[in-house]
């Protein structure tokens, strides 16, 4: 049996972790984390028996203790109960699906116990992978991409030498506002940008991919994941999600990876790799597909992915802070606080009103997080 950790088991990547694990059946959970989604927890804690269990929040921790009185899995909360779940002694895998900067301490410490990361958490990647990379290296650990174009792109290079990749060609659907212009998205709802045409996905990552910001995010990913520089990586639009990215070689050749939106086959592919198993599923119909368009991507309207260049290319703290007002900015839209362009007009305040630290540690990431939040509060 293999055996994996779970942290983020309740949310859209976690709950269809879950599912893999359930359709293969050879699999044991030993750890699940969850910020506060008690009830869920608890179905989850009933059915794959892990022997740990972090809740985020306190509170709901002890809540969930009483109700699992009758089971002899160990209940722990805040970041020490995080790290504790991510560190569990007998697990091999860690699949991070925390949603945001909270990942970085877990996914280290999971690292420096020598367990491979099956990563979704692409924040983490963005804002610490300077440090994540060598350390995967250092422990001889594996980061196995659930990111749906980052796992395209690695089974694009499998088998491949790494240095005769040219480009990375990284497709995005362009979101619900593809073709919008900024005075059309003056008026944009909460639930228009959460309404993705092609994936079912957590609340915030669909919002990032209304803006464009997390196709910028997964440039940067990208970048950190396969050793390349960011003009080496491309955004192609693909309105259909169909060609999930590609990889140009040195000769020009250029291959893609295909399939239809369910995160469940990267999910998979990350947990077995190499190995490929039977998914249930739809599968492509190229009769009903007849035709796959590509266009450029609109950094005028769409200004997130330009400012996710810049501060890719600029390293340091900057990708922290890009992601870290983002992240602030997206609560706020979400709670109705601020209107939709002021998402990237916030990024762009903070990335401005920030000094650039070459080479952060984890506490100076966590501070220049800090600090955009502070900006971001002082000045919205
Ligand atoms: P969701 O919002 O659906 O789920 C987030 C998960 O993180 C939930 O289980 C949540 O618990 C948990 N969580 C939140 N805060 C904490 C905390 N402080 N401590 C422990 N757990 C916490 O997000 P997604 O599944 O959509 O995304 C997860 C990650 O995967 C993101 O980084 C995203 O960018 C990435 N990703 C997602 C894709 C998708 O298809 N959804 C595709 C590619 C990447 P609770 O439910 O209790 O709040
Ligand atoms: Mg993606």
């Amino acid at each position: 049996m293999k055996k994996i950790a779970i942290l983020g088991s309740t949310g859209s990547i976690g709950t269809q972790t879950l599912e893999v694990v359930e359709n293969q059946g050879d699999i044991e959970v030993t750890a699940l984390a969850a910020g506060s989604n008690i009830r869920l927890l608890e179905e989850q804690i009933r059915k794959f028996r892990p022997k740990i269990v972090c809740v985020f929040e306190e509170e709901k921790a002890k809540e969930l203790k009483e109700s699992v009185r009758d089971l002899t899995v160990r209940v722990v909360s805040g970041m020490e109960g995080l790290i504790e779940a991510a560190v569990e002694e007998t697990s091999e895998i860690v699949v991070t699906a925390v949603v945001g900067m909270i990942g970085i301490r877990p996914t280290i410490a999971a690292m420096e116990a020598g367990k491979d990361i099956a990563l979704a958490n692409k924040e983490t990647l963005v804002t610490a992978g300077h440090i994540i990379m060598p350390l995967a290296k250092k422990m001889g650990v594996r980061i196995l991409p659930v990111d749906s174009e980052h796992s395209a792109i690695f089974q694009c290079l499998n088998g491949e030498n790494k240095g005769s990749v040219h480009k990375i060609l990284l497709t995005a659907s362009g979101g619900p506002f593809r073709g919008k212009t900024r005075e059309e998205l003056k008026n944009v709802k909460v639930e228009d940008a959460l309404n993705h045409p092609n994936w079912a996905m957590g609340r915030k990552i669909t919002i990032d991919s209304s803006t464009m910001v997390n196709k910028g995010l997964e440039v940067m990913e990208a970048k950190w994941l396969f050793g390349v520089q960011m003009d080496q990586v491309q955004v192609v639009i693909q309105p259909k999600s169909i060609i999930h990215s590609m990889v140009e070689f040195e000769d020009g050749a250029v291959m893609a990876q295909m399939g239809t939106p369910d995160m469940k086959l990267p999910i998979q592919y990350a947990l077995y790799y190499p190995e490929r198993r039977y998914l249930k599923g739809d599968r492509l119909d190229f009769w009903s597909i007849g035709q796959i368009n590509f266009e450029k991507p609109d950094l005028v309207n769409f200004p997130g992915l330009k400012l996710a260049y810049e501060a890719g290319c600029a390293g340091g703290t900057l990708p922290t802070v890009f992601n870290a007002a983002n992240e602030k900015a997206v609560a706020k839209f979400l709670n109705r606080e601020i209107t939709y362009l002021t998402i990237t007009d916030m990024i762009e305040g903070a990335m401005n009103g920030h000094t650039v630290k070459e080479n952060p540690t984890v506490e100076e990431i966590l501070d220049a997080e800090a600090a955009a939040y502070e900006y971001i509060e002082s000045r919205w």
